[in-house]
């Protein structure tokens, strides 16, 4: 492709005083309100406003929807039934009826100067007001014969509006917003409006000559007028490239300074990772290591034994076995002196990683030179909210003498002012519950001042003194991101990957039921069959809209009728949300020491519960869920080495939730459903929670702009390289600013 600037497009005065006259920036077009343009009045502004389309920005962002190509319009006297077409023309006649199921008729004659096409819409009862006698549109579908004359059914619908200044061929479609009263040919006009008031000063760019060149990006200028205004549909394409590119640009340019505002922390603690502790634990455990678990965890002592902190994702398929590792982790900075705090996303979780550790640390021993024996056990402690007071009073006791080396929790962790005398690891547990802002938050708890004693291997007190000391962070997720998704979420972590399964583990199928109690049967037969084979089995409730509770009576519902009848005979256990706290533990007690023979639960079942003798599933009303929320429940079977079955039930009633379930069926692999799952919903949906900037994203989307996310990524890079605090970058510096607010403050700051 030949680069394109604006100056192949206009004419030469404009380049010009584009010479002369610095370029407009995007800051600038924010803080033009759109009132400033001449034909928005305060109502209009307000109905804009109510669109989220305040200032020129937003109104230059607020990209098409599509363009319609006028030269592909037909003439309707040479439309043919059974074919597709576009027509353009003027409704005649509108006429709204009533069917006698009460659903809404909406008949339209359209006039095109050739001849005349009837348009029938059902239950569509705005259509009558929207397209009222005289106005002009596109209307796209196909054409079909009935009673003798050619119609079109629901067809696709563009108000075109009747300016007459089209004169190209493509007519862009935005937006447009029935409640707030604005069209997509208001839309078009002021954006047009807009457009020409930036024609003196163009856009100014903040990538040079050589960046656009070598990655084939239009200017600016050409890349705003060319989404709106295109002559061609490569116009749009490469206009699209280029905004595209500049979104994923701000995006990785916040994400790479913030890792290497990271990585020049000279704060961190140089953990002695190798020791008597660790080895004494790998010896211990009840299997070999896998390969894969070997080398994460080399990576993560190579991180802790190095001066600057850890800030490390460790992705792995459910089931990989990231608590082993992390326990690694966790005892090589106990086995130094330091305390590690290990957080999951629920008390339910956070019990079973704490039992899980006792467990395993069972008979294993701390240095501790002061005392009697020259060691102690290892000091292990669980917060969650249901704490109660004398507890927790020990567990502060605790932590700051330094005899609880680890401390599981949930929230609570961060929130409830616990202090550590010496913090050195921190593990988050299935990160996509927890935000940046809240690991922060608890990397806020490291150490320092120096305060406790000193266990032999650490620096002495008034050498800690001297110093921060940032706890190494390793946050754990089991949702697999794609690798160009993750490097936009998760771009300011080094990452590691658990890709292989434990061996031995036997398959899991996965079945589409209807949910009639018919098709039910053979469902619980099969339930039964398992359990007198000896195997477990969950049952998950439906996700009920509300609040917990109602989750939390359905679930109570089900299993007194499931106990009564289908399950007749069987022992069920209940496990929701609102239980009280040694209850859950009760049950999950019972239902891993194989007293109960189903758990009838709601989601708190989702993350990490692992039982390994539960071989069959079965999720009620399964449609309702997420597709990864999916994998993750399914995750809770197939842990073992006997064969698991899952059953989806459900009815589906719309196309994405049959998408959702296909994919389920289809596969187990976590990567190729999360891949599955952006194609169904897009990036910004999946990946909105987690950041700001993810909402901005109006072009972007994953995976189809797999491609530009890396050249982003490679630009980002190159130019922090060059100038790290963007003094040299003025422009692209504010719109990073304008795009994460005040955190970009210490990015750039040495
Ligand atoms: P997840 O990655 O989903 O958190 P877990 O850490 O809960 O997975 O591990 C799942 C199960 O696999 C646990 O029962 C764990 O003890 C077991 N496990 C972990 N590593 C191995 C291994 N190398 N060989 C066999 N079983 C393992
Ligand atoms: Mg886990």
């Amino acid at each position: 492709m030949t680069a394109r600037d604006g100056a192949a497009r206009g004419p030469e005065h404009l380049v010009r005083s584009m010479r002369e006259r610095p370029g407009l920036t995007l800051r600038e077009l924010d803080e033009r309100r759109v009132t400033e343009l001449r034909t928005v009045g305060d109502a209009l502004g307000e109905r804009l406003t109510s669109m989220g389309i305040a200032s020129v920005l937003d109104l230059l962002e607020h990209y098409p929807r599509r363009y319609h190509d006028r030269r592909h319009v037909q003439e309707i006297v040479d439309l043919v039934v059974g074919e597709e077409a576009t027509v353009y023309g003027e409704v005649k006649k509108v006429s709204v009826r009533h069917t006698r199921q009460r659903r809404t008729l909406v008949e339209l004659e359209v006039f095109d100067g050739t001849s005349y096409l009837r348009l029938t819409f059902f239950n569509q009862p705005w259509r009558g007001k929207q397209l009222s006698e005289g106005t002009e549109a596109a209307f796209f579908g196909r054409v079909e014969q009935y009673r003798g004359r050619r119609q079109m059914i629901n067809p696709v619908v563009d108000v075109l509006g009747r300016e007459g200044d089209e004169t190209g061929g493509l007519v862009p479609v935005y937006p447009a917003s029935g409640k707030a009263d604005v069209h997509t040919w208001q839309l078009r006009r002021l954006v047009k409006n807009a457009l020409e008031r930036t024609r003196e000063r163009g856009f100014a760019d903040p990538l040079g000559d050589e960046v656009r060149a070598a990655h084939q990006l239009a200017d600016r200028t050409t890349a705003y007028w060319g989404i709106h205004r295109p002559d061609s549909m490569d116009d749009a394409q490469v206009a699209r490239r280029r905004l595209t590119f500049d979104e994923f640009l701000r995006m990785q340019v916040g994400l790479v300074a913030r890792k290497r505002a990271l990585e020049r922390e000279q704060g961190g603690l140089a953990h002695r990772v190798e020791g008597p502790l660790v080895e004494a634990f790998a010896e211990a455990l009840p299997f070999p290591l896998t390969e894969d678990q070997h080398r994460v965890i080399a990576q993560i002592a190579h991180d802790l034994a190095g001066p600057a902190p850890m800030h490390r994702l460790l992705q792995g398929e459910v089931g990989s076995g990231k608590t082993v590792v992390a326990l690694h982790a966790l005892l090589m900075a106990v086995q130094g002196g330091f305390q590690g705090a290990f957080m999951a996303p629920t008390e339910v979780l956070a019990e079973q990683h704490e039992l899980t550790m006792r467990q395993l640390l069972d008979g294993l021993a701390v240095a501790e030179p002061g005392s009697l024996l020259g060691e102690r056990p290892v000091g292990v402690a669980l917060l969650t909210n249901r704490t109660n007071a004398a507890e927790r009073r020990r567990i502060d006791e605790g932590l700051r003498a330094g005899t609880i080396d680890v401390l599981v929790g949930t929230h609570a962790l961060i929130y409830e002012g616990v202090q550590f005398a010496r913090l050195g690891l921190v593990v988050v547990d299935e990160q996509h519950r927890f935000g940046v802002e809240q690991r922060d938050l608890l990397r806020g708890k490291g150490l320092r001042r120096a305060s406790g004693t000193a266990a032999p291997g650490t620096p002495a007190p008034s050498e800690l003194a001297e110093r921060v000391l940032e706890p190494d962070v390793l946050v754990m997720t089991a949702t697999p991101i794609p690798r160009t998704a993750a490097m936009l979420i998760y771009g300011d972590l080094d990452r590691s990957e658990l890709r292989a399964l434990p061996a031995g583990r036997a398959p899991i199928t996965t079945e589409l039921v209807g949910p009639t109690p018919l098709e039910r049967v053979p469902v619980y037969d099969a339930l039964r069959a398992e359990v007198v084979a000896g195997r477990q089995a969950y049952v998950v409730c439906p996700l009920v809209d509300g609040s917990e509770k109602t989750q939390a009576t359905a679930a109570t519902e089900e299993h007194a009728r499931l106990a009564a009848e289908e399950l007749a005979g069987l022992r069920l256990g209940l496990l929701h949300g609102q239980m009280p706290s040694t209850d859950k533990e009760a049950v999950m007690r019972a239902f891993r020491e194989h007293e109960l023979d189903v758990l009838v639960a709601t989601t708190v079942i989702e993350v990490g519960i692992d039982v390994q003798n539960a071989t069959v599933m079965v999720v009620e009303d399964a449609d309702r869920f997420g597709l990864l929320q999916l994998h993750q429940l399914r995750g809770r079977i197939g842990r073992g080495a006997h064969a698991s079955r899952c059953f989806l039930l459900a009815d589906p009633s719309t196309p994405d939730g049959v998408a959702r379930l296909e994919a389920m069926r289809d596969s187990t692999d976590g990567f190729e459903l999360a891949e599955r799952d952006l194609d169904i919903r897009g990036a910004g949906e999946v990946f909105g929670e987690r950041q700001s900037g993810f909402s901005d994203l109006k072009l972007g989307r994953l995976p189809r702009d797999e491609d530009i996310v890396l050249e982003a990524r490679e630009v980002a890079e190159a130019i922090l390289d060059e100038d790290r605090e963007l003094e040299r970058h003025d422009q692209l510096r504010q719109e990073v600013e304008d795009l994460l607010g005040d955190a970009v403050e210490f990015l750039f700051k040495s």
